[in-house]
């Protein structure tokens, strides 16, 4: 048994997708020209007023409700005091003590059969600041388009009890945020930001030990690696008798290390008191109910829902709803199998995995992008799984009924690409192979016996792949065996 227990508890801020900002009508915008997206609001000059965007408390209740939380019938914003650039206004407007969301979970995976309730503490919107442009070495310049732009933050309850615990749990949020249309979820642009507070205590122990936060992971597996490095680094202090100092700690991804940002400041430094300027927000039972309406089937409860309804083993489902637009392509072919009393699920899952995939990942597109008619794949499919076609000619058209959008029939017909079970010609062959090849028989009969790949092999490039590889594998073995 481990010694030592690890304590992590998560702070993810998430960059909505609001076309307009949190208290202005400045677009969101990304990649704009530095300082284009910005007006007397955002920019905090004095005497202007935020007005609240509606939006932006739609897509935090709806997250709030996919994250089980309770909503907050009349919540407040306050104001949070501290001096930086970035900041324009000396105060970044946030929630404090009454968060619209709370009290939530989401489950997470720790195995293939093992899942983990993991605690939302509290989800509450703010603004993001604006962003030191940092690359022309001159610290002065600052973009403010950022400035005001809607995010929200998920805390977590100190539940987790691994990195591993920490990534899954990030990348479950990520899911659901996708799901629900809310954020982007790229760690790597910033849409998605992660804080973790780390903290280790001996097993067994009943009190927390003290944490650090670190900050500046831009990545999933950077969360694990900083959280990972940190309990290694917590568990040494200890082990030579000296304390865990609470403080903030950045990950420096160069030396793979986290080290020392700033000693923690408390919420008394930010002397956080109500916004003024902005009135209550209220929201009523008929608002969440109808946001809940809207909240589409989410992503644990599909994969299970694709492995019973479909058989797909649980690896492919996972890929599957990875994506929302995937899983509902791989549905609707699925379905026009289904109609035609076709039930070959996981050919289609393969198929998508596979080929359709890769050409999204080549041309680095989205399946939407694709347009590609589902029936057509489900007719490839249908071709493939009844044999009429080999697997390496539905590979062989799959691109032309893609750029074409022909139908895959059409292309099997009009070129007498269907493949030939007729087992007098593919004997013919295989007599012929093993007549012109003793050495590799003689291979065959001292006990090599992937020997028959080079037969079927040859047999199916005479064949110009048109024959049936089963059966082409049947009759070589018949042969060799005589
Ligand atoms: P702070 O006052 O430093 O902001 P909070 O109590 O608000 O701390 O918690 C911030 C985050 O730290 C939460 O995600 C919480 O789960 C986590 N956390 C709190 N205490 C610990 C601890 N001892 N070890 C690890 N994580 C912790
Ligand atoms: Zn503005
Ligand atoms: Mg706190």
């Amino acid at each position: 048994m481990n010694k030592y227990e690890s304590i992590i508890g998560l702070e993810v801020h998430a960059q909505l997708l609001t076309k307009t900002k949190a208290f202005c009508s400045c677009s969101t915008v990304f990649g704009a020209s530095p300082n284009t997206n910005t007006c007397p609001i955002c920019l905090g000059f004095p005497g202007t007023l935020p007005v609240l965007n509606k939006e932006l408390v739609r897509d935090i209740i709806k997250v709030g409700i996919a994250t089980n939380c309770k909503i907050r019938p009349v919540s407040s914003f306050a104001r949070k005091n501290y001096f930086y650039a970035d900041l324009v206004k000396g105060y970044q407007i946030t929630q404090f003590d009454d968060p619209i969301c709370y009290d939530g979970h989401i489950d997470i995976e720790i195995s293939d059969d093992e899942r983990k309730k993991i605690g939302i503490t509290r989800i509450h919107m703010e603004e993001d600041t604006g962003k030191g442009i940092h690359d022309l070495d001159i610290d002065s310049l600052m973009d403010y388009n950022r400035s005001g732009v809607p995010l929200i933050e998920i805390v977590s309850e100190p539940d987790m009890r691994s990195a591993k615990d920490a990534y899954n749990y990030l990348i479950e949020l990520r899911r659901i945020l996708v799901y629900l249309g809310v954020c982007t979820g790229n760690m790597e642009e910033g849409a998605l930001r992660c804080d973790a507070n780390v903290s280790v205590r001996l097993m067994g122990s009943k009190e927390f030990g003290t944490k650090t936060e670190i900050k500046n992971m831009n990545s999933f597996r950077n969360v694990e690696k900083a959280i990972d490095f940190e309990i290694a680094r917590q568990i040494d202090l200890l082990e030579k008798g000296e304390a865990v100092v609470q403080e903030t700690r950045m990950w420096d991804g160069q030396k793979q290390i986290t080290r020392t940002m700033r000693t923690k400041e408390t919420s008394v430094n930010y002397r956080y008191f109500t916004e003024p300027d902005l009135i209550k927000v209220n929201v009523s039972d008929e608002m969440i109910n109808d946001i809940a309406k809207q909240i589409p089937e989410l992503p644990s409860k599909r994969k299970e829902r694709f492995i019973k309804e479909y058989g797909l083993p649980k690896y492919d489902a996972s890929v599957l709803v990875e994506s929302q637009d995937v899983a509902q392509y791989y549905e609707d072919v699925c379905s026009v199998l289904t109609a035609k009393n076709e039930h070959n699920y996981k050919l289609v899952s393969n198929w998508i995995m596979t080929e359709v995939m890769h050409i999204l990942s080549e041309r680095s597109i989205t399946i939407k992008d694709l347009n590609l008619p589902p029936n057509l794949v489900a007719e490839l499919i249908e071709l493939f799984s009844n044999d009429v076609i080999s697997s390496r000619v539905a590979k062989d058209i799959f691109p032309e009924v893609v750029k074409d959008g022909i139908s895959p029939k059409k292309i099997v017909e009009e070129r007498g690409l269907a493949q030939v079970s007729d087992t007098q010609s593919i004997e013919n062959i295989v007599k012929k192979l093993i007549e012109e090849n003793p050495e590799s028989v003689e291979k065959f009969k001292n006990g090599k016996k992937n020997i028959v790949g080079f037969f079927v092999g040859n047999t199916m490039k005479q064949m110009n792949g048109k024959a049936n590889p089963k059966v082409i594998t049947e009759i070589v073995n018949k042969y060799l065996s005589n």
